[in-house]
């Protein structure tokens, strides 16, 4: 894209961006405290050349007396950076005069645009060019020995204010250089150079004051960064954040801007209504699809997407279409991550209502809120209990029985998951060596583990732990994790289940089908059970497709010598379809729903003995 002459101009000269309150004040402290100086110096030096005393004190006193302005508490810093450069100019005039125009006299004059530039305002830095160029061109007319030291500046003296003035400029223009970079520091994200926050929202101001046209704000949050950081180290994380500014920046028209707003959060602001950021998000998604190689090993980035805009925001303010954005982020993340969501009314009260959730559930634990059911897992073929999955409730005092599909989310987010898990641990693990000890034989428990469970450094102590504590025989225990968590990233979770397994315990992967991992995965993981997701099992009644790809997943499974388990069996006829399909183990209401414990018996329904089918 070419630019005009002043678009050029408007890329390599400074905005004249407002310096931060502090800074300022910082700066003129600074430039004050050199004018006093001066003033001080410049009548002690005149003292010295042999000027009388009242015209050594009349010299001080013209550096000094525009700092009086430069004090003043109720003028602005337009007037008070002026008054300031003024002094500093006086004296540069004083002692050019002093030296009779010598030349190195002269070099007082860069000081004082060197000093000035700190201002980063145009005035102070127009005054000392004029005054430059004035004082070399009328002074030195008028009285060219108290300008220039030779000869030559005596006779044309306008060239030789040109000359100086030339070099004044240039030096002028390494400053505002140097001004200009100093803005863009500011503004820019030192990893990934995209903007910033101020700049995001400086860009979106303008957007939404140049006209009443819609905007849009897209939040993007990278899901799961953390585990990155923890699993490959910072350094991978960085290059993971600026491969991913780069293809985003890819996705953009001219006019968008992308903007790193935090550790793992960019935003994006759009000219356009929802039409346009769905187009945007969407290519983003895409465009984060493909895994990116780090280290040689690849990594699938994952983001969830919030956008607002101004159709359903109150006011035209950028902070507000941040903030709804934001908060459509954290429901795209509530409904499963790795997609986009619009903001929509009530989405604030929702948000609010999730963090009272999520305060309660800090004290679940220690309050004795949290139960946890049991549901049997069975052998098809005779229809025996073989062992019990445990799935987590919370009694809360006010909302009755929360689902763990509302809460385990929130307490991975909030970082309760291990703690809690821990505890559902124990209390299976108990259960399970009470029942193995009333039935006379193994029983099997199974326990799942949620994502960020895995991923804790201390996951394999903690389970080798428990069985320690419990007496629970390492091979009665089943660890599940879902599918999905393996598509992220299989190599480190395959790690982390080699050295679960090496405790003894089983590897079972929940929910299979439903994480989209090629088969081939299947291979590459230390897993012992498969269980196939409800979704699929549901379907086998009606004979849908599902059949066919039970089928291929049972075949697979023998081929790898891993146990299936059919996950939510309800009604008699996909027993019957499971049972053709040579499937080992099934769990599902049709046998029996998950309970608390004592409304188990197992002593009543020994091993062998079929349990009882239940018809709905
Ligand atoms: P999951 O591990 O796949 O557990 C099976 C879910 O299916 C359970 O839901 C169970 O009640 C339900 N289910 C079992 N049989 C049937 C059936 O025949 N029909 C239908 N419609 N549903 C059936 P629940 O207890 O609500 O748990 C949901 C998910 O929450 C679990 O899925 C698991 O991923 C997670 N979860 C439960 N407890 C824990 C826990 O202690 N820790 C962790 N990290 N996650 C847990
Ligand atoms: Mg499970
Ligand atoms: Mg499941």
């Amino acid at each position: 894209m070419s630019l005009t002459l002043p678009g050029r101009l408007a890329a390599v000269l400074p905005e004249g961006r407002v310096l931060p309150d502090d800074v300022w004040r910082r700066r003129h402290r600074i430039v004050l405290s050199v004018s006093a100086a001066q003033a001080l110096g410049l009548g002690i030096l005149a003292l010295a050349l042999g000027e009388g005393t009242l015209a050594a004190t009349l010299e001080a006193a013209a550096v000094a007396y525009p700092l009086a302005f430069a004090l003043l508490p109720g003028a602005g810093r337009t007037l008070r950076a002026a008054a300031a450069t003024l002094s500093l100019l006086t004296a540069s005039v004083l002692l050019v005069y002093l030296m009779e125009g010598q030349t190195e006299a002269h070099f007082h004059f860069f000081v004082v645009i060197g000093l000035v530039s700190l201002y980063q305002d145009w005035v102070p830095f127009g005054i000392a060019l004029l005054v430059v160029i004035a004082h070399h061109g009328v002074l030195g007319t008028l009285v060219p020995h108290s300008v220039f030291g030779h000869g030559a500046a005596h006779d044309a003296p306008w060239t030789w204010a040109g000359i100086h003035a030339g070099f004044v400029l240039a030096a002028s223009l390494a400053h505002l250089a140097a001004w200009r970079l100093n803005e863009q520091q500011g503004l820019r994200d030192p990893l990934t150079g995209l903007a910033n926050r101020t700049l995001l929202m400086e860009t979106t101001d303008r957007l939404l004051t140049r006209s009443s046209a819609e905007v849009s704000m897209l939040f993007l949050d990278l899901d799961d960064f953390k585990d990155v950081n923890d699993s490959r180290g910072h350094a991978a994380g960085d290059q993971l954040l600026t491969g991913i500014a780069r293809r985003l920046s890819g996705c953009l028209r001219p006019g968008d801007q992308v903007a790193r707003i935090g550790g793992d959060e960019f935003a994006v602001v759009v000219a356009g209504g929802p039409e346009v950021a769905t187009a945007v998000g969407q290519r983003m998604l895409v465009a984060l699809a493909d895994p990116m190689v780090i280290d040689g090993r690849p990594l699938m980035p994952h983001v969830s997407i919030g956008a607002a805009g101004t159709t359903t925001a109150p006011e035209r303010d950028a902070g507000v279409l941040l903030r709804n954005a934001d908060l459509a982020m954290y429901m795209a993340k509530a409904l499963g991550k790795n997609r986009l969501v619009h903001y929509a009314d009530g989405m604030a009260q929702a948000a609010e209502e999730k963090a009272r959730l999520l305060e309660d559930l800090a004290g679940a634990v220690a309050g004795e809120q949290l139960r946890v059911h049991y549901q049997p897992t069975i052998v098809l073929t005779d229809g025996s209990t073989t062992g019990y999955e445990a799935l987590l409730r919370w009694q809360h005092p006010e909302r009755g029985l929360v689902p763990p599909v509302e809460f385990i989310p929130l307490a991975e987010e909030g970082g309760l998951i291990v703690e809690i898990g821990r505890w559902v641990l124990e209390h299976a693990a108990r259960q399970a060596v009470v029942w193995s000890a009333e039935a006379g034989r193994p029983i099997g428990m199974a326990v799942n583990l949620s994502p960020k469970q895995l991923a804790d450094d201390d996951v394999v102590a903690t389970v080798s732990q428990v069985l320690e504590e419990t007496g629970l025989p390492a091979c009665q225990l089943t660890l599940e994790v879902t599918e999905g968590v393996l598509v992220r990233d299989v190599d480190l979770v395959a790690d982390q289940l080699q050295a679960l397994r090496r405790l003894g315990v089983r590897i079972a992967i929940d929910d299979f089908g439903t994480g989209y991992s090629s088969l081939s995965y299947l291979r590459r993981l230390p897993a012992d059970i498969i269980k196939i997701d409800r979704s699929f099992v549901q379907d086998l009644d009606s004979g849908g497709s599902s059949t066919t790809l039970v089928a291929s997943i049972i075949e697979l499974a023998r081929s790898l010598r891993l146990e299936v388990v059919a996950e939510g069996v309800e009604t008699a006829e996909q027993r019957a379809v499971l049972g053709e399909l040579a499937c080992s183990h099934a769990q599902g209401f049709l046998f029996g729903r998950p309970q608390p414990a004592p409304e188990h018996s197992v002593e009543s329904a020994p091993a062998l003995a079929p349990a009882p089918l239940v018809s709905h």
